[in-house]
């Protein structure tokens, strides 16, 4: 399935407040597509919308269509669980648990029901090294995430929501709180994960979205004012 995301006519109010007018997009699979555009426009509250998670601030209502691998995450009966697992998400600041690092990648596989010492020892090592952060951490996995740099705080939040098997992921400017060098090992991170996940992002860098994205999509004032692969819309070489 090509357009692995595909959202058609959707809009969004907070009460009376209209955040998303008229919004269309597909996110094909294996691609980095980034959501820019001035603070405000609605960036944010479309991520949310992709997995549902405006539905935990009351007085929210959804119009249109969200489809995931061609099915419809705003019918009635879905099953919102079940969503969120196969939608990782990834936040501005990096938001480890108080837990030691092993517990946080742990965390989402317990939850589903993982018990083996085995299988999850596998699990937290596979997610480690897809987050390019096993070489860093392996030696002290008993010690707190919270001790570690930023940087490898957000990758672990990374390998955190890979830990459950995801096969989109949405990051909500995933740099915006990090060094130079720590925002350079994410962007490459990036690059090699949209070999087996979609990936949606938003960034308020219009560099960042020309080095790491195949597709970008314009937000403005809660409409995206024009959307096409990143080479066409940046004239990247
Ligand atoms: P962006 O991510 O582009 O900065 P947001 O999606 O955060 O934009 O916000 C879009 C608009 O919706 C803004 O006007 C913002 O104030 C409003 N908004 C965001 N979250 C809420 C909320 N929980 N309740 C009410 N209004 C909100
Ligand atoms: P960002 O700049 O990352 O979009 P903001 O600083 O605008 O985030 O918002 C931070 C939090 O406050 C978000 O969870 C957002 O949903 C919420 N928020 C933003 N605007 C409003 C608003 N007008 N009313 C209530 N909550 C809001």
């Amino acid at each position: 399935n090509l357009n692995k995301i595909l959202v058609e006519d959707l809009d969004f109010y907070y009460d009376d407040f209209q955040a998303l007018e008229n919004v269309d997009l597909k996110a094909p699979a294996n691609q980095v597509t980034a959501l820019i555009g001035p603070s405000g426009c609605g960036k944010s509250t479309f991520l949310r919308t992709l997995n549902r998670m405006n539905d935990l601030i009351e007085g929210t209502k959804v119009e249109g269509k969200v489809l995931i691998d061609g099915e419809n995450i705003y019918q009635e009966n879905l099953d919102v669980v079940n969503l969120r697992k196969k939608i990782g998400m990834v936040f501005q600041d990096p938001n480890p648990f108080p837990k030691s690092i092993y517990d946080n990648v742990a965390y989402g596989p317990r939850a589903h029901g993982v018990k083996s010492p085995e299988e999850l020892d596998r699990v937290v090592e596979k997610s480690l090294k897809r987050a390019a952060l096993w070489d860093e951490v392996h030696d002290r996995l008993d010690k707190s995430a919270i001790g570690i740099s930023g940087g490898q705080q957000q990758r672990l939040c990374i390998a955190r929501a890979l830990a459950v098997n995801p096969d989109v992921i949405l990051m909500d400017e995933p740099t915006s709180a990090l060094d130079p060098v720590a925002t350079a090992k994410i962007e490459e991170l990036v690059e090699e994960l949209k070999e087996n996940y979609t990936i949606v992002i938003v960034t308020h860098s219009m560099q960042q979205a020309a080095r790491i994205s195949d597709y970008t999509a314009f937000f403005l004032t809660g409409e995206i004012v024009e959307a096409g692969p990143t080479e066409k819309i940046f004239e990247r070489p």
